[in-house]
């Protein structure tokens, strides 16, 4: 069994102060697969005043040095990457395959597109034209605490731990308790690269206790979380009191609007997305509307679709999907599906209960219910499984009715060769994001939401400004 109950202050790996070891669980066996610490107060307020004691000195480093550091971060992220690999496939279930192209690969993308976004980054300039001696800075906001979740560990972390590094913060990294290792795999990293002590700090722990300690603290000036929209509240109360900077991402419940005149593979495409990383991203295209003309299809090339996508564990090679993260997950899609099922959704793939040739491990059935209406549970919770719920409508105007009657608004998708349709659903839609006939976001584009999803813009520019404060100062010495 791995051993890591340290956690990573002022530049070294130190002893919890108090014991207080926490199992991971591998969620492909049930069985333990490593031991962390989670922390204590004296451990946040450590780590806190580590980040307080270096800000003065890393917030008046060049920014271009910052950027060397960073380049050197994804070189060693690069080199390391098959560790990093094995460490989120073990402690989350992703399929080894997966876990090496998307979750390593997704961390390596988001470190590149802030390289670049950090070369042409104006960290002053002037307010514009007729203003003399008026000019704008990017400062940094200073201490951050950053809170991930287990789902997309790298993802998450490098979408918060760089763009604080460039833009001159210093930082208190707590991780998923579910999702520890990878993360005590990137401070290693960050140490070898010759981060200055202090500037990153690492502390595992739950929400309740290193979670509200950072969310409460008053050396924190921001809080930038990913997790769930209940975690987000809570955070964004205990904030309240320092009245800290909380930047939050948080759910979703994506629709994916198929036209008839979609092209072939939209639909597979869909459920196939919908699947993907066994449905757990936030951003997954969980409601399907289909027009009607097209609807009958639909629904059998999803059951095709589902049915076709193998269930396995996440140490096997190849292209199936792996289980979901633990047991109080597994537990509530389960009651999901059985919800479903008595609200009179049409059950056309999957079901309850585990794949056939699986009797251990947190393994789902790929679910597909078929003739869902708006009200119910499944078209309205996010699942957070390999779960999709379609439906039939009629015109534009129904299907964007039925999209936008969500608390959510983090991503929706558009599946129409009619241009001009495109482009009105586009704006129409309401949600941080919008994807259409397949073509994912650019490189360096904001991800994030509204409402219940969250206001953060994580990634490129928009990533890095949110860790800095914008100052307006006149009577600039030209
Ligand atoms: P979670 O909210 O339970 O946990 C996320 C993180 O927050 C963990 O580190 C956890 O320890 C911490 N936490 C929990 N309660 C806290 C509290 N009261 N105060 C401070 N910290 C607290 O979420 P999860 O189950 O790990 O992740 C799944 C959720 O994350 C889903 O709802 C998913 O949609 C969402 N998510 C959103 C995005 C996005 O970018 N919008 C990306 C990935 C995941």
């Amino acid at each position: 069994m791995i051993e890591k109950r340290d956690f990573y202050i002022n530049g070294q790996w130190v002893a919890p102060a108090a014991p207080r070891d926490c199992l991971v669980i591998d969620p492909s066996t049930e069985e333990p697969c490593a031991v962390i610490s989670l922390g204590d107060k004296a451990d946040t307020e450590a780590a806190v005043a580590a980040a307080k004691a270096a800000l003065p000195g890393w917030a008046a480093t060049p920014p271009a040095a910052r950027l060397a550091l960073v380049e050197k971060i994804a070189e060693i992220y690069q080199a390391r990457a098959e560790e990093m690999a094995q460490a989120m496939s073990l402690e989350m279930g992703a399929p080894i395959d997966l876990a090496r192209e998307s979750q390593v690969g997704a961390g390596t993308w988001h470190i590149a597109n802030f390289i670049k976004a950090a070369q042409d980054f104006q960290w002053i300039r002037p307010l514009g034209d007729g203003t003399p001696g008026a000019m704008i800075a990017m400062e940094p906001v200073g201490v951050v605490g950053l809170i991930t979740p287990w789902n997309w560990p790298m993802n998450q972390v490098t979408l918060k731990v760089i763009p604080a590094l460039l833009a001159g913060c210093t930082m208190v990294l707590k991780p998923s308790e579910e999702s520890p290792l990878s993360s005590l795999l990137f401070a290693e990293y960050l140490h070898e690269a010759g981060v200055p002590a202090g500037v990153f700090n690492l502390v595992n722990g739950d929400g309740v206790g290193v979670g509200t300690q950072m969310s409460t603290h008053p050396d924190i000036e921001m809080i930038s979380f990913t997790g769930s929209t209940r975690a987000g509240k809570a955070i964004s109360i205990a904030a309240a009191e320092t009245l800290k900077r909380v930047c939050l991402e948080l759910g979703g419940k994506g629709a994916n609007l198929i036209f008839a005149d979609a092209d072939d593979k939209a639909v597979a495409r869909g459920v196939r997305h919908c699947l993907q990383n066994s449905g757990q991203s936030c951003n997954a295209p969980t409601r399907m509307l289909v027009e009607r003309s097209a609807y009958d299809r639909a629904v059998e090339i999803a059951r095709e679709t589902a049915e076709a996508t193998k269930v396995g564990p996440a140490s096997l090679p190849g292209k199936h999907i792996g289980p979901v993260v633990n047991k109080s997950q597994y537990e509530k899609i389960q009651g999901l599906i059985e919800t479903g099922i008595v609200e009179g959704a049409r059950l056309v793939a999957g079901g309850p209960g585990r794949p056939e040739d699986l009797n251990r491990g947190f393994f789902v059935r790929p679910t597909v219910f078929a003739d869902c209406t708006p009200e119910m549970t499944v078209m309205n919770e996010e699942i957070f499984g390999p779960v999709l719920s379609i439906m039939p409508f009629d015109t534009e105007e129904e299907a964007l009715r039925i999209a936008n009657a969500t608390p959510y608004g983090l991503t929706n998708y558009v599946q129409s060769g009619d241009g001009a349709r495109r482009n009105r659903l586009a704006r129409a839609l309401r949600s941080g994001m919008v994807e259409m006939n397949g073509q994912s976001r650019g490189a360096g584009a904001p991800f994030g939401g509204v409402g219940a999803s969250g206001r953060a813009r994580e990634g490129g520019h928009w990533g890095i400004e949110e860790f800095c404060d914008v100052k307006s100062i006149s009577g600039w010495a030209e």
